[in-house]
């Protein structure tokens, strides 16, 4: 089979490799749709923390796909069911999986990353980590759920009250899928504040109540921070009401520090929270209600290329103008 393959020299391929062989309660999938994020740019030059990838490393942890073997495995799921895949590969045995907190599980092995990702014409996963997707979820949905299951983790972290006025920074997908996805605890308002003016017609379809390139003049009961601009972190403590909370999502760079003002988060009572990958409770929520029909992120999906069209795809990623959504891999040849 075919799979891009990224190299610890910087360089990336799509090269003829092996078909996986299944193990004990693995399943055989064939991707359908792979999402490539600012993260496969990292892992391709080389600028990720090097303990989260091992090189050489077949791209693609955003991704839907249809199952073609079961192997040994006896579960619901049938051949030829369309799957997501939990990305990250909790161990369930260390204090962390057995308290919920699969997220933080102690032994690191993530899809993409540690292991085999789904640019590739088959994967094969831990069939206990699949979710089924029905029929009337399309596959640039699906395709998303990986980083909407980043964005529910965090959403649920930070509990948003009903009627909450809502501040969202940054407009990529991140940005995007929580404006779209906020919706769904009922805020009063949200405003997305961006970077490019051009992202706009994609914020509407998400479903902002206003796109501002530069910092608003209201006061928010919370901020999703998924920027990664240092800049606008320590703007967002004077943004908030008392009592407000702050979300970070976004990576700022791990050499990047940012200054707060700390008598502003205590006087304000504010909270500052931050959440990291997902739990499989965050997946279940996400794929529950793209299911339901109450979230559809087909609108995120712009730009579409073959898989052997991958140099396009990254160049895209790379320097595309707004508006730009998300680059997506069809996983034919
Ligand atoms: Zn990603
Ligand atoms: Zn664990």
């Amino acid at each position: 089979m075919k799979s891009l393959t990224s190299y610890a020299d910087r360089s990336v391929a799509l090269v003829e490799s092996a078909n996986p062989v299944l193990e004990s309660a693995e399943v055989l999938v064939a991707p359908i749709l792979t999402g490539i994020c600012g993260t496969d740019l990292e892992i391709i030059h080389g600028k990720i923390d090097p303990a989260y990838v091992l090189y050489p490393i077949v791209l693609g942890h955003e991704w839907c796909g249809r199952i073609i073997d079961l192997g040994d495995e006896s579960t619901e799921l049938a051949v030829g069911d369309r799957v997501v895949c939990e990305g990250i590969i909790p161990c369930g045995s260390c204090f962390e999986c057995t308290s919920g907190n699969s997220n933080r599980c102690t032994t690191y092995d993530e899809i993409g990353f540690t292991r085999p990702g789904a640019a590739a014409e088959l994967i094969k996963v831990p069939s206990r980590l699949l979710h089924k997707i029905e029929d009337n979820v399309s596959d640039e949905s699906a395709a998303l759920v990986e980083p909407t299951a980043v964005v529910t983790q965090g959403i649920l972290k930070s509990a948003p009250k009903t009627a909450s006025k809502v501040l969202v920074i940054g407009d990529g997908t991140i940005a995007m899928i929580a404006a779209r996805l906020i919706r769904n605890w009922s805020p009063s308002f949200v405003t997305m504040l961006g970077l490019k003016a051009g992202q706009v017609e994609l914020a509407n379809k998400a479903g902002v109540d206003e796109f501002l390139t530069v910092t608003p003049s209201l006061k928010y009961d919370l901020i999703i921070e998924a920027s990664g601009s240092s800049t606008r972190i320590s703007e967002a403590v004077g943004l908030l009401v008392r009592g407000g909370k702050l979300l970070l999502l976004g990576f700022t760079g791990s050499d990047v520090t940012t200054g707060i003002s700390i008598d502003d988060v205590v006087n304000g009572d504010l909270s500052i929270l931050a959440s990291f990958g997902y739990t499989r409770e965050a997946w279940k929520a996400t794929v529950a209600l793209l299911n339901s029909g109450a979230l559809d992120l087909t609108f995120l999906v712009t730009h579409r290329f073959a898989l052997s069209n991958y140099a396009d795809a990254i160049a895209a990623l790379e320097s595309a103008p707004a508006p730009r959504g998300k680059i997506a891999l069809e996983n034919r040849l």
